[in-house]
């Protein structure tokens, strides 16, 4: 019998990257990233952060005053926001949070908005870093395992929901008037989830052994901060781009670790 796992889109993404990065991040817990943030950089993960604040403010029912938001651009992608969202009819939920059982583990995920009437289900996920096509949304493990997670839990938010009933909006503040929305199907989702399953059963796997390979792709190796646990360091550096790594590590921040 295995340990019991919290696993996340993160978690699934960096044991398909590297298994031997999922054990030292994630089982061993090594600090990451180790480098410091720079001004920009940080400044770009403020940003972010706060204007994910003010969306929730703002969906739980609190006024929001433009002139009070100190940032002008968190104030402009308000106003931008403002202008383009258009939502559809339900109860709208910011920052849900959504556990799923699988195989003895538990897939774990937290929508920024979730509306929920009685024959749909829409996550919203607000992005404040580069645009990213349709096509590429649809590959990105956020697409795959929230849709997932609601064709299958649905009944923990008191609706039990067809894949057709569920959809999921990317709205960019790099590209207001044009949000990315996605909509499930039931031939979709009987491959995601057996994908899903299938990525499960082999961390089990590697679980039991307790042996976790390096990756064969050096080019993951050039963006992760366990080159010198690896012998790794002839890999060199490069710069990740700024603002989608601050999107992403800002969301990283907020995902509940493995228990
Ligand atoms: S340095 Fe390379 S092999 Fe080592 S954990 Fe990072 S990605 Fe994996």
């Amino acid at each position: 019998m295995t340990e019991t796992l919290l696993l996340s889109r993160y978690k699934l993404d960096t044991f398909l990257t590297c298994q031997r990065r999922f054990h030292l991040r994630f089982r061993r817990r090594l600090p990451w990233p180790d480098r410091p943030l720079d001004g920009r950089w940080a400044e770009v993960r403020e940003r972010g952060e706060q204007f994910h604040q003010l969306l929730e403010r703002h969906f739980l029912g609190l006024p929001i005053v433009a002139e009070a938001i100190e940032d002008a651009e968190v104030r402009r992608w308000w106003s931008l926001f403002q202008r383009h969202v258009t939502l559809p009819e339900g109860e709208a939920t910011p920052e849900r949070s959504l556990t799923v059982p699988i195989r003895g583990h538990v897939l774990n995920g937290r929508f920024d908005l979730l509306i929920l009437s009685p024959n749909s289900a829409h996550i919203f996920d607000w992005k404040t870093g580069q645009p990213h096509s349709e096509a590429d949304l649809r590959h990105d493990w956020q697409t795959r395992l929230y849709l997932a997670m609601l064709a299958e839990g649905g009944a923990a938010l008191g609706h039990t929901l067809q894949p057709d009933q569920i959809a999921i909006t990317y709205w960019y503040v790099n590209d207001p008037a044009a949000p990315r929305t996605i909509h499930y199907n039931l031939a979709w989702h009987t491959q995601n989830w057996a994908d899903i399953q299938a990525i499960v059963s082999q961390i089990d796997e590697v679980l039991t052994q307790d042996v976790w390979p390096l990756t064969d792709d050096w080019g993951h190796c050039r963006q992760c901060a366990y080159q010198a646990y690896c012998g790794r360091q002839e890999a060199g550096k490069t710069v990740p781009d700024e603002s989608e790594e601050a999107s992403d590590e800002a969301d990283l921040f907020l995902e509940p670790e493995i228990p």
